[in-house]
């Protein structure tokens, strides 16, 4: 094993992604809570969260691609549900069959595929099938969905097992668009009284039991991200980033720092360099907006984010005592991804999708520690 004391450190609290799980699990009431592991959970790791879920009793699970959700399968349980939201490409997508996997159904094109599928293999296979409800995204418009009422035996060969919409502006509660996401819903899921339904991502699930119906699907809270703007994040933090000391030198007043030398000393200073940069997902755009901690203490970041590292003036923080291999935290209790997002003009899904494969990840889990 190389040793791991120079590489930049992504931790992940299993257990607080479980606790999260069973917070939503309440919020959510009567519906059962799935989970939304797509672009590999966020970017964490899905092979170590989806089991950590599993035990919590999760059996639905949310991903974008069919290939994430060949890799899903073989580490979850066969009676997990296993939802591919982009849908099924074409007649030759017989890896829904081999992994048992559903795709979620987004237009006419995708219904006839799923069809002729079921038809070919004869057997009756499981689809959501997806409204658009106002974001223009995905889904079956309104006009499409009355079309398939009138012509239901489009729908006789498989096994319409859930319908679903999502909301493009959960997070605000009081967004107008919500209540009119919903009453889309409603009005084309009459048109499917028996059929399961789900329209909440995280954020949706805060929005009360309206918008619960049989299934909720949050992503990003499992992860701690906050799921309304402007309020308390009643969830736990779940991901933690710190990185090495490679070198520290002092700077005589008027001393520049970085590319484009944005940066100028007002008086001596102490310089960190730290082993991380925005190859590992250190937005570029964090030039002078975020901090570096040691034990709570704040330093700030100086000059431009580099590929590879970033430069901290520790000077207020004992910075002549700090030794190269010490770590600083960059996510952290006082700096969460929220809060680099906000600094950095995106949102925490951003920021969590973009942490680099070059950082070590850890996953705790209670006392039990392991590393990949
Ligand atoms: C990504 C996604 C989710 C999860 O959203 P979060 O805001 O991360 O909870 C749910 N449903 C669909 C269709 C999605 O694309």
């Amino acid at each position: 094993m190389t040793s791991s004391l120079a590489l930049p450190t992504l931790t992940i609290d299993l257990q607080a992604v479980r606790d999260n799980y069973r917070l939503l699990q309440r919020r959510a009431g009567k519906a059962k809570c799935a989970a939304v592991l797509k672009a590999n959970a966020y970017g964490l790791g899905a092979d170590a969260i989806a089991p950590a879920l599993v035990q919590e009793g999760c059996r639905h699970f949310f991903v974008a691609h069919i290939d994430e959700g060949v890799r899903l399968r073989k580490v979850v349980p066969r009676d997990a549900e296993i939802y591919v939201l982009h849908g099924v490409p074409s007649i030759q997508s017989l890896e829904f069959v081999q992994h048992q996997l559903i795709p979620v159904l987004n237009s006419l094109e995708q219904i006839k595929t799923w069809r002729i599928i079921s038809d070919k293999l004869d057997v009756r296979l499981p689809a959501a099938i997806q409204f658009d409800s106002g974001m223009s995204r995905m889904g079956l418009s309104t006009g499409e969905v009355r079309y398939l009422k009138r012509n239901e035996h489009l729908l006789n060969s498989f096994n319409v097992a859930l319908v679903m919409t999502h909301l493009a502006c959960a997070e605000q509660q009081q967004h107008a668009m919500n209540e009119q996401q919903l009453e889309s819903f409603r009005a084309s899921r009459a048109l499917f009284p028996r059929v399961s339904a789900s329209i909440a991502n995280s954020s949706g699930i805060f929005l009360g039991e309206d918008y619960q119906f049989d299934l909720v699907r949050p992503g990003a809270a499992l992860y701690g991200i906050a799921p309304l703007e402007g309020e308390e994040n009643p969830l736990k933090q779940a991901v933690f980033l710190a990185a090495p000391i490679i070198q520290t030198r002092k700077i005589a007043n008027g001393g520049y720092v970085g590319y484009g030398v944005r940066h100028q000393a007002d008086r001596e200073q102490v310089i960190a360099t730290l082993g991380i940069g925005y190859a590992d997902g250190w937005p570029r755009a964090a030039e002078r907006r975020t901090h570096a901690f040691l034990g709570g203490r704040a330093a700030p970041l100086v000059g431009a984010i580099s590929m590879d590292s970033v430069t901290v003036d520790v000077s207020s923080i004992e910075g002549p005592q700090l030794k190269p291999g010490d770590t600083m935290d960059l996510i952290c209790r006082y700096q969460t991804v929220d809060d680099l997002a906000r600094a950095t003009g995106t949102i925490g899904y951003e920021i969590l999708t973009r942490l680099g494969n070059r950082l070590q990840r850890i996953y705790l889990d209670k006392s039990l520690e392991s590393k990949k």
